[in-house]
């Protein structure tokens, strides 16, 4: 965009006030335009195969299994648990969800419990009411619906209250093992920050993360970049100087 100059205003005291209302009623440049350009993400270049390739060799050569935090016991469970990670952390659900999950690990055992026991079970999670009545309709669903089994398809996931696009990724991947790329708040950071995948939304993140990576690292992908993002390019402070790959990461703001 063509950099937008103003004269300086000429100082005549003489122009009559017509003129001058005219003079000064064309539109300013808003301070938007005006501002300098930050670096955008679109002009920085490309990723290319070899250094995908490279990067993901790097994760996984540091962390060949990588795991979830999120605690649980089987499919059930780990849905379950997902739906109440909503705006909360691993270590605060997980602290919730040992005890319950002794006592209710499937859909029916849930629903013995009842909406009232659950939510003295999670009242430390945010959001636990209505996290509590989206558990036990879930159960009631996966009981009537799909014979007391997580549903393996993601509109069926997705077709639970409760439980979203997130969700049914993360149980697809962890529970079925399916290549899906749960996008939380940190891979949306390192998506946008490393320029592998830059989106305005978490979709676009994830199709454009599932567009680059290469199969053969899909299955352990989402837990490698949510690791990175939690333990080392974090939000406040990156750390860029114990990143594994910093010299290929492509943000401007990097400190290495
Ligand atoms: S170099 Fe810094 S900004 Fe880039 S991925 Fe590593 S920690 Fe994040």
């Amino acid at each position: 965009m063509a950099k937008i100059t103003r004269k300086p205003a000429p100082r005549k005291a003489a122009v009559p006030k017509k003129k001058a209302k005219a003079a000064t009623a064309k539109p300013k440049p808003s301070a938007k335009k005006s501002a300098p350009a930050k670096k955008s993400l679109k002009a920085i270049k490309p990723w290319t195969p070899a250094e995908i390739h490279e990067v993901f060799s790097r994760f996984r050569k540091s962390n060949p299994e990588p795991k979830g935090e999120l605690e649980h016991l089987n499919p059930f469970t780990l849905l379950v648990a997902v739906v109440l990670s909503a705006q909360a952390t691993d270590a605060g659900v997980n602290k919730a969800t040992r005890a319950l999950f002794e006592i209710a690990d499937t859909p029916q055992k849930m629903l013995d419990l009842g909406e009232e026991r659950l939510r003295e079970y999670i009242k430390t999670i945010g959001l636990y009411r209505t996290k509590a009545r989206n558990v036990i309709a879930l159960s009631a669903k996966v009981l009537s619906d799909f014979g007391g089994e997580v549903p393996r398809t993601r509109a069926e996931i997705e077709s639970l209250p409760g439980a979203g696009r997130k969700t049914a990724n993360v149980v697809l991947n962890m529970a079925f093992g399916e290549h899906t790329m749960a996008v939380d708040t940190h891979v949306f950071r390192v998506g946008n920050r490393t320029g592998l995948a830059p989106g305005k939304t978490p979709l676009d993140v994830e199709l454009g993360l599932e567009k680059v990576i290469p199969a053969e690292f899909m299955l352990h992908a989402h837990h490698w970049l949510i690791l990175h993002g939690r333990y080392t390019c974090l939000a406040r402070k990156p750390r860029c100087e114990v990143c594994l790959i910093n010299d290929l990461c492509r943000w401007p703001e990097k400190t290495v």
